[in-house]
């Protein structure tokens, strides 16, 4: 009896292993027709300054547009792009949609407008990467100076002598760099102060934690001052009520991105939420 139970656990953990297997192939496969079929657009969310309560600019950030199941956040899509190499082509389309992007607004009367882009790690360690980024921005003929790449500590730590060199490169093509979902990694501060970025951002979950937290709070105080200790910017993200606002604007952090200013919007609603505030 006990030996047929094992046999039906057994059987019972391949077919399941099969069907992670299945969904897993067809979300691949579905993955390169959407790129084919160009079923990813980006959201943008607005940043603002609360100390002028200008736009500093705009993060993009993508969704797959599926034609049967609607809207997928890229928490589903980005690791499986990430294990199959599908990153490298998405990643390319993204670069090339914000640039279009932003001569799009121009065109429209909006000021020029910075975008903000997450780069992965696979796309970051990829050997053409600073090239395929240096020929698009060339054939939009994109001004760097309105790109900035948002890169994650684990990306930089884990060969951070490479990193540097690196991160050099992309500051000589002129575009902006920050560290995403700054804290929740483990940097060295020794290499903190040799990357040549321009801003941390300040995770959302010690913004989340903050008022009830304090050492979220001290971490928080602790990114404001090294960021000024180290002449860079820092934004908060994933502000949502005006308690975190106010908290943050007694640490000195004056950069916001969050709900309680907006949510991500397509291009269009975005241009109009920014026209209606000019
Ligand atoms: P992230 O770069 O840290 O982006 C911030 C996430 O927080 C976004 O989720 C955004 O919609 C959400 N958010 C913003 N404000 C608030 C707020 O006030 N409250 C809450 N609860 N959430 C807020 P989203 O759009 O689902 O993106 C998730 C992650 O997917 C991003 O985290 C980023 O790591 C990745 N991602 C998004 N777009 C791209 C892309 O084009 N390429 C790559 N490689 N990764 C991307
Ligand atoms: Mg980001
Ligand atoms: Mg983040
Ligand atoms: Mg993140």
């Amino acid at each position: 009896h006990g030996k047929e139970n094992g046999r039906n656990n057994y059987q019972f953990f391949t077919e399941s292993l099969n069907e992670v297997a299945t969904e897993r192939l067809s979300l691949e496969n579905s993955l390169r027709l959407a790129i084919e079929r160009n079923e990813f657009v980006l959201y943008y969310q607005p940043q603002i300054d609360i100390k002028t309560n200008k736009l500093i600019g705009v993060e993009a950030l993508i969704r797959w547009n599926h034609p049967q199941n609607g809207l997928i956040s890229p928490a589903k899509f980005i690791p499986v792009a990430e294990d199959t190499g599908l990153i490298i082509p998405i990643g390319e389309w993204v670069l090339r949609e914000i640039c279009q992007q932003h001569f799009k607004w121009l065109e429209f009367g909006l000021p020029p407008i910075q975008i903000a882009v997450n780069v992965s790690a696979i796309q970051f360690q990829e050997k053409y990467f600073l090239s395929t980024l240096q020929g698009i921005l060339r054939s939009y003929n994109m001004n760097p100076a309105y790109l900035e790449l948002e890169l994650t500590e684990g990306i930089l730590m884990r060969d951070a002598d490479t990193a540097t060199g690196e991160l050099h490169s992309l500051k000589e093509l002129g575009v902006k760099l920050s560290i995403d979902d700054f804290g929740t990694g483990y940097s060295s501060l020794q290499y903190l102060s040799q990357f040549p970025i321009d801003k941390l951002k300040i995770d959302q979950t010690f913004v989340r934690a903050m008022s009830t937290h304090a050492s979220s709070l001290a971490i928080v105080e602790s990114i404001v001052s090294l960021a000024e200790k180290l002449h860079i910017k820092v934004i908060a993200e994933g502000v949502e009520n005006n308690e975190e606002l106010e908290i943050l604007q007694k640490c000195g952090c004056t950069e916001i991105q969050g709900y309680y200013f907006s949510k991500p919007l397509p291009a269009d609603q975005f241009f109009e939420w920014y026209y209606a505030r000019l």
